[in-house]
């Protein structure tokens, strides 16, 4: 349990959801990639960061519905 796994959608449920780098950011000396976890059903996008596993950890730590809409 090394990997830090994506959890699906908070908003919709979807699974398919997708860590990207939608662009680029310069700074004075050096470009930033800036991630982002972005849902491919709903287009829900997480909170961004430079760091991966942070714009993951964010993703992750939207409030989720129970799940009991899905009885
Ligand atoms: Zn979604």
């Amino acid at each position: 349990m090394s990997k830090t796994m994506i959890e699906p959608c908070p908003f919709c449920g979807s699974e398919e959801v997708k860590r990207i780098s939608p662009k680029l950011e310069s700074g004075v000396r050096k470009v930033y990639r800036i991630w982002q976890v972005v849902c491919l059903a709903c287009e829900a996008r997480g909170s961004s960061s430079t760091v991966k596993t942070i714009a993951v950890a964010r993703w992750n730590s939207v409030e989720r519905v129970k799940s009991d809409f899905k009885n």
